[in-house]
């Protein structure tokens, strides 16, 4: 019986010698290993009780055996729930409690404080840690090798992944095997990968980008993965010169740009850079270039959709802008009241359609029926336009949107000035409360290295090149930006801290 997602991506590697994962200390797991691995796992938890559709939790560190409990959980249709490993305990708590899992996978050294989390739920607690030990692997290295892999369509449940909690409470997005396998379909003949790539991966893998783009990615093609912990400048260096493709968030390239031994004669071989996840500065791009001769590819996508669009692989990589909706997505402008389409050009919601959309979230109809139309679009949260070439570019989130006196403020347009002034390393622009205009403008200013940016000089600029009513009424030096572990701002803390500023 077929298991789509397993048979496409895993199953056809069984048995096969070919490099699967480089390791930091020069090890190599191959397809063969991993899958036996994967199939040891499916016995293991199959044989803890986990049937077809229950949920397995994971917040382990990043390792070989954590990606083989992934493909094990394929395999065994059990839905794999992968945390980020920065929770702390009693945010676990939520996570645990809202998903109802029946395996609790964590590191050893929390063994103790999760139990209690698993108790109301009557659930198992095993252990994996960073160096691929535990009790789940114990209960793994005597089983078989194979597994007869459970059978599964396009519909049925594959993983829960939650959101990055940049805007409020993470969500569980419920995302099918069909959602999973049309995305990396899709992405594979885009970004033209091949079994001959090897993927410099640093990314963590509890998130679509790492688990699902990248991991997804090197699966169907049976080509390799650099499989590193972490992003350490250090170890990215030592091993781009054995890889042909990278992906990214933004503070990978503007790491590796900040350190000299980043040259031109050291990526010359590389096929292909890619970024996402949060916006990548237009300067970082162009820098970027001037340092390697590579154009970053820039690509869009979130939790719920996987990734919606991209820069093209041949045109025009175009900084600033995340490309077009990829072949199967449709993607459209709308007005967030009236929910029609709007003229090219205007600023909007943006919502998609497709294959790679998700169910919804779990235990949440209601946020589900707001964000999940029933024709199929979903409201992304995400504000954009579509400039005269088509090139999708996105101004920020709905919910930073500032209104002032009965005008649409997009704090991007301002940033971009605010970023662009001596000494000002980024910015953030915010709404808060002002009790003649509703909401007013607040720049927070975070300065370069040993600088100190001048508030007064930059609202001379500002005031200079921004129409009246985008006048930032103050600005404030911070040192860093509030950011949530996935490195995106957090714009509901700053709003927050100055919520008093003017009221
Ligand atoms: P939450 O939904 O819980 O508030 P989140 O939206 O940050 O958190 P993710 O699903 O990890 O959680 O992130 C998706 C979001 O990341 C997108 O909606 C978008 O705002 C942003 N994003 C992703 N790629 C890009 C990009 N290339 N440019 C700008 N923003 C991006
Ligand atoms: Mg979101």
């Amino acid at each position: 019986m077929a298991n789509i997602l397993y048979d496409k991506l895993m199953g056809k590697h069984a048995g096969k010698a070919t490099p699967f994962l480089y390791l930091p200390d020069g090890g190599v797991i191959t397809h063969a290993q991993f899958l036996a691995r994967a199939a040891q796992l499916a016995n293991a938890i199959t044989g803890m009780g986990l049937a077809p559709g229950d949920r397995l939790a994971v917040q382990v560190e990043k390792s070989p055996e954590a990606l083989a409990l992934y493909a094990a959980c394929v395999q065994a249709g059990v839905i794999f729930l992968p945390l980020n490993t920065a929770y702390t305990v009693s945010e676990l708590a939520y996570f645990i409690e809202n998903s109802g899992a029946r395996l609790i996978v964590c590191d050893s050294a929390k063994k103790d404080s999760v139990a209690p989390m698993a108790g109301p739920l009557d659930a198992r607690v095993e252990t994996l840690d960073a160096d691929g030990t535990g009790s789940l692997m114990e209960a793994a290295q005597d089983q078989p090798e194979t597994f007869e892999t459970v059978a599964r369509g396009a519909d049925d449940l594959a993983a829960f992944l939650y959101t990055s909690g940049t805007t409020g409470r993470s969500k569980g997005a419920m995302l099918t095997q069909g959602n999973l396998l049309s995305n990396t379909e899709v992405l594979v003949d885009h970004w033209r990968f091949s079994g001959d790539d090897v993927l410099l991966h640093a990314l963590p893998i509890f998130h679509t980008h790492g688990l699902f783009v990248a991991t997804n990615i090197i699966l169907a093609t049976g080509g390799a993965m650099i499989f590193l912990p972490k992003f350490d400048v250090d170890r990215v260096i030592e091993w781009l010169p054995k890889a042909t493709t990278m992906m990214g968030v933004p503070t990978f390239y503007t790491r590796l740009l900040d350190d000299a031994r980043f040259t031109g004669d050291l990526v010359g071989h590389m096929r292909l850079f890619i970024s996402g996840s949060a916006p990548l500065l237009a300067e970082t791009h162009v820098q970027f270039e001037e340092r390697t001769g590579h154009r970053i590819l820039e690509r869009y996508g979130m939790t719920e959709t996987n990734m919606n669009t991209s820069n093209p692989y041949d045109g025009e990589r175009r900084a600033g802008t995340v490309g077009f909706a990829l072949p199967g997505v449709e993607l459209k402008v709308t007005d967030p009241e009236s929910g029609k389409t709007l003229e090219q050009g205007e600023i909007g919601q943006i919502e998609v359609r497709g294959p790679n959309v998700f169910k919804g979230y779990w235990q949440m109809p209601e946020k589900t029926a707001a964000e999940l139309r029933e024709d199929g679009f979903f409201i992304t949260g995400d504000l954009g336009r579509i400039d005269e070439d088509g090139y999708i570019h996105i101004v920020g989130r709905n919910k930073d949107l500032i209104i002032s006196g009965g005008y649409n403020i997009y704090p991007k347009e301002i940033e971009l000035l605010l970023d662009d002034q001596p000494g000002v390393l980024e910015s953030a622009v915010i709404g808060v409360p002002h009790p003649d205009f509703g909401e007013t403008v607040l720049g927070v200013l975070v300065p370069e290295k040993g600088r100190e940016p001048d508030p007064d000089a930059i609202m001379e600029a500002a005031k200079a090149s921004l129409a009246r009513f985008k006048h930032p009424r103050k600005l404030v030096v911070m040192e860093s930006l509030p950011r949530n572990t996935m490195g995106k701002v957090q714009k509901n803390i700053l709003r927050d801290t100055f919520k008093d500023m003017f009221a």
